[in-house]
């Protein structure tokens, strides 16, 4: 979109227009936090935080699956790619992150088998043509991603593929901004809402978010002026006083997303408490294998030995998935840690907060 000139100009006028009115009601600048490493990616590209800056604080929150993904779990499919048996399946960017002692990355470059792909029926496929072989798929994602690993692990049943087996990390979002307001340490006044998420869950699992905490939130999809768009709403909504969450994405988005979808996840897996980097443990956040299909889970197929797993040193992403810390203020940002070299999940994934503000801004 062209801010420039044409109807791109018009609307970003009438946008700084109402933040600078906003921020004047509320006498500083309006935190606003998206929960999407896509929104993240389109908001740094367009430049949108720099040009609002005198009036909006854009936060990132816990939208990136790779990086929220918790040490401990960094730790567990590392030491599972030590093992001899074992083929480790994952989407690429997961193959970067640092664990406490080492990554996929250097255990592969020491002779441990780590295979990426980009869908885990490949991998399903693979494991069918690698009989000797275990083929460990790590399910990292959120309620997007969720419903094809679950679609293979059905598959797998089907055929009885019993090389077959997933880690699952997979996280679910509502739970994680329950627990940031809960949290309540830092002030945030609205949420860009991921809009492939809510096509899964639809506009109505993030009503909580305004009858429960008062704050505005807006499904947003992923072109600049429909960020641009979602800005504008909420903000019109803090200078009104009115809290909604409000579907702005209706070209995908319904209001209880998509059934069928969420039917394959139940038919296999079921919530779970799960750890998140920076938050600890959050309540029914993650989803784990129901019974009839635990054959696949690789904790059971596999004992899973990790020594004690910390983060890496100075390094601030559980914050930044927060919000609490821009990237720019981790002391290691851009010094010790670049996306040639990252010390944290945030610089590896390229939907990372990190990653998009050493790149974009
Ligand atoms: Fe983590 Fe690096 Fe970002 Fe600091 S700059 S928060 S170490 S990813």
């Amino acid at each position: 979109m062209n801010i420039k000139d044409g109807e791109g100009k018009r609307l970003f006028e009438r946008l700084t227009s109402l933040a600078g009115d906003v921020a004047a009601k509320l006498g500083r600048a309006a935190i606003l936090m998206e929960v999407c490493g896509t929104h993240t990616t389109v908001i740094a590209k367009n430049g949108i935080k720099s040009l609002l800056s005198d009036w909006v604080d854009l936060r990132s929150g816990p939208g990136c699956p790779v990086c929220v993904t918790d040490q401990s779990d960094v730790d567990r499919v590392i030491a599972l790619s030590c093992r001899p048996d074992v083929v480790i399946a994952t989407f690429g960017d997961m193959v970067r992150v640092p664990g406490t002692v080492s990554s996929l990355e250097r255990e592969r470059a020491g002779g441990a088998k780590v295979e990426v792909f980009y869908s885990p029926m490949d991998a399903l496929a693979y494991a069918h043509d690698h009989p000797a072989q275990q083929i460990v798929f790590l399910g990292v994602g959120f309620e997007t991603t969720t419903p094809a690993i679950a679609a293979t692990v059905v598959e797998a049943k089907k055929r009885q593929l019993d090389n077959f087996s997933v880690l699952s990390v997979h996280k679910v979002v509502p739970p994680a901004l329950r627990a940031l307001l809960d949290d309540g340490s830092f002030k945030i006044d609205g949420f860009i809402l991921p809009g492939h998420v809510s096509a899964i869950i639809g506009r109505k699992a993030f009503e909580f978010i305004s009858s429960e905490y008062n704050l505005p939130a807006v499904v947003a999809g992923f072109e600049a002026a429909d960020v641009l768009g979602a800005l504008y709403l909420l903000l019109d909504r803090i200078m009104r006083s009115r809290t909604q969450t409000v579907n702005a994405y209706t070209r995908l988005v319904k209001e209880d997303g998509n059934p069928r979808a969420r039917e394959i996840v139940s038919e296999c897996l079921e919530p779970a408490h799960v750890p998140w980097r920076g938050f600890g443990v959050i309540p029914e956040s993650g989803l784990t294998f129901k019974e009839g299909y635990k054959d696949y889970d690789a904790t059971k197929r596999f004992v899973i030995d990790v020594p004690d797993s910390c983060p890496p040193e100075g390094c601030g992403c559980g914050e930044v998935l927060k919000g609490r810390l821009k990237p720019s203020e981790c002391p290691l940002f851009g010094t010790l840690c670049t996306p040639f070299d990252p010390v944290g999940p945030c610089m590896v994934s390229s939907e990372g907060a990190c990653a998009a503000c050493y790149q974009y801004e």
